[in-house]
């Protein structure tokens, strides 16, 4: 299974790729979460990511590029995948057909979460009260939007013309939305 997951920041991406990969035994690759474990460790890589990400801005698409095709590379990704931040450009999205297409593979579905924008602001603050996370700020989750908007939205167009996008409500409790992934999941061929 190769899925990637979508979403404005706070509509509850990581915490709906473990579930899901999990339900289909692939590892979720989460390139926020790359970029934090880092920039935690001080590699080179971190040096870079740390000033994009601390604005709220894209790490440049050849960093991030880069980095994704390393890791599934791996071993562990051979059977498939869940991307969990990632494509989020439309060079992103070229780069990741070649890396799949080069397996031999394709992309089974792009799963996109929906929240309103107001639940969205809410859950960030509340998420900077309980996790720290340094981009959790008033101005950088603004900006983080924006880029969302201007950069990623547009994806979502790109997959549901290739009859990928699969859209779910990403509103109500935590099992109510991993539910209604599995629902519309389990309904589609894998390649
Ligand atoms: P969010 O909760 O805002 O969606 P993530 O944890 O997925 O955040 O990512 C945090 C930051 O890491 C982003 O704001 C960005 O700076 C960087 N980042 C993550 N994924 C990508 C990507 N695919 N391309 C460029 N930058 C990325």
């Amino acid at each position: 299974m190769r899925l990637i997951l979508m979403g404005p920041p706070g509509a509850g991406k990581g915490t709906q790729a473990r579930f899901v990969a999990e339900h289909f035994g692939v590892p979720a690759i989460s390139t926020g979460d790359i970029f934090r474990a880092n920039v935690s460790q001080g590699t080179p890589l971190g040096v870079e990511a740390q000033r994009y990400m601390d604005s709220g801005e894209y790490v440049p698409d050849e960093v991030t590029n880069r980095m994704v095709r390393a890791r599934i590379d791996e071993p562990d990704a051979a059977p498939g995948f869940l991307l969990d931040g990632y494509p989020r450009t439309l060079d992103q999205v070229e780069e990741l057909d070649g890396m799949i297409a080069h397996t031999g593979h394709s992309l089974d579905a792009a799963v996109v979460l929906t929240v309103d924008a107001e639940e969205l602001v809410q859950r960030l603050l509340q998420r900077a009260q309980t996790d720290g996370r340094a981009d959790d700020t008033e101005d950088v989750i603004r900006r983080r939007q924006e880029v969302y908007t201007e950069q990623t939205e547009p994806l979502i167009g790109v997959y549901r013309e290739r009859g990928l996008l699969v859209e779910v409500d990403g509103m109500g409790e935590v099992d109510e939305v991993t539910q209604r992934i599995f629902d519309a999941l389990d309904d589609i061929p894998q390649s």
